[in-house]
């Protein structure tokens, strides 16, 4: 991706050994609904609906058609860079962009896998809070997770972005500028396999997306708006992935924008849920599955429902049962659920089912009538895979 030369790239080889941090099993990670955090970043170009950008170059003292101009550089050509504006007068160049473009998120390490069509990228933002964001290549298609949040305050135990709390909200510029870093390293030819663009953006990084709503949505718009007001990406190809914040999932279905709605449920009963995804004591699992199935009635877009398998945890064949009792008496068509093997976390106690676990599991959903796909795990050998994003610098 596009790097300053003081971003060390790494390869999975000389990848770091994870950290343990002593106390992690034991200490209780509260639900946190509001950031520890509440400094803004600067305002962005990408921040901006189309109006705004113009009345935002009018009042820098620019003619409304610059805004256009600017618009094409970012969305189109993917850079802020003042250089690359040869279309822009000289005198008023730099004092625009700078204006325009402050720079919001800086990488300060990339992790390479599989040949270098996996990477993740540490971003650190302008009051030092960092996220990652991972960039798949696959042999037809390209595929980013991006994060919406620094830290998480769903305090999920399996996850490692669960166990850091959450520092604050991401702008919708600083979600942008991580897309744009995907897009620009793909048109590029930075990523092996020729230049590219990307088709997939999942919110399956760091952050719970629903609980960062406005942004989200507003990235959302921009993601999907043509270029050069947008990204031109199709909303179907942009997956939101939730915890189940009920009242969120209903106000996504009501905007209108088909994109495609993820739920982590992991596990069909409250019991066990409310102790791997806390938001359960508030939402329940008939509730957030209601939402879902909502969800497909208002977009017609198919739910994925989103299932870590980790050993003896949740992986019954009797769990199997109910999940997709629960499903079908929503109807059929409607929903189909992704199992991924459990990646392990610094600390945790948990691992991913056994392979026969995983087949029966799968074999039963399957023979419910439920679609079922396992997910990959991707980049687990770089801490880059679901679950595993937790923004350290622990190789320095
Ligand atoms: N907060 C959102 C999005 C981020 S996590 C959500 O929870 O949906 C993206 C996906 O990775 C979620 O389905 C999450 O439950 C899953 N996940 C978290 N930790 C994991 C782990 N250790 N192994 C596998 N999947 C994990």
């Amino acid at each position: 991706m596009s790097l300053p030369s003081s971003a060390p790239r790494v390869s999975a080889s000389q990848d770091a050994v994870s950290q343990v941090r002593p106390g992690d099993e034991t200490r209780p990670i509260p639900l946190q609904m509001a950031p520890r955090r509440r400094g803004k970043p600067p305002r962005h170009f990408a921040d901006l609906s189309a109006d705004e950008r113009v009345a935002s170059v009018v009042e820098a003292g620019e003619k409304p058609f610059r805004a256009k101009q600017l618009a094409t550089h970012y969305f189109t050509h993917f850079t802020s860079d003042p250089e690359e504006m040869t279309d822009l007068p000289a005198a008023s160049r730099a004092a625009l962009a700078e204006t325009m473009f402050p720079q919001l998120i800086r990488p300060t390490k990339v992790m390479e896998a599989d040949g270098g069509t996996t990477v993740k990228t540490l971003w650190h933002l302008f009051d030092d809070a960092k996220v990652e964001s991972v960039l798949m290549r696959y042999p037809h298609r390209t595929t980013l997770c991006v994060s919406s949040q620094a830290g998480c305050g769903m305090a999920c135990p399996f996850c490692a972005t669960g166990q850091l709390g959450l520092t604050r909200n991401l702008s919708t510029a600083e979600i942008l500028e991580q897309v744009r870093a995907a897009f620009r390293a793909l048109d590029r030819g930075e990523i092996p396999g020729g230049p590219a663009r990307l088709n997939n953006l999942v919110f399956m990084g760091m952050g719970e997306p629903l609980a960062n709503y406005k942004a989200i949505i507003e990235t959302v718009r921009t993601l999907v708006a043509p270029q050069p007001d947008g990204l031109g990406m199709s909303a179907r190809n942009i997956t939101v992935s939730t915890v189940g914040l009920v009242p969120a999932m209903r106000k996504l279905a009501d905007e209108g924008i088909p994109v495609t709605l993820a739920l982590s449920l992991h596990a069909p009963d409250d019991d066990l849920r409310s102790e791997l995804v806390p938001i359960n004591t508030r939402w329940s699992v008939d509730e957030a599955i209601d939402a879902a199935r909502h969800y497909y009635e208002v977009s017609g877009r198919r739910v994925s429902i989103e299932y870590a398998l980790i050993k003896d945890m949740n992986d019954h064949g009797w769990r199997a049962d109910l999940l997709a009792k629960k499903l079908n008496a929503r109807g059929k068509g409607w929903v189909h659920v992704n199992p991924i093997p459990l990646n392990p976390t610094p600390g945790s106690i948990w691992t991913a089912s056994d392979r026969e676990v995983e087949d029966e599991f799968v074999a039963r959903l399957r023979g419910h009538g439920i679609p079922t796909t396992i997910r990959d795990t991707r980049g687990s050998d770089i801490d880059g895979a679901c679950g595993q994003l937790a923004a350290e610098e622990d190789d320095e």
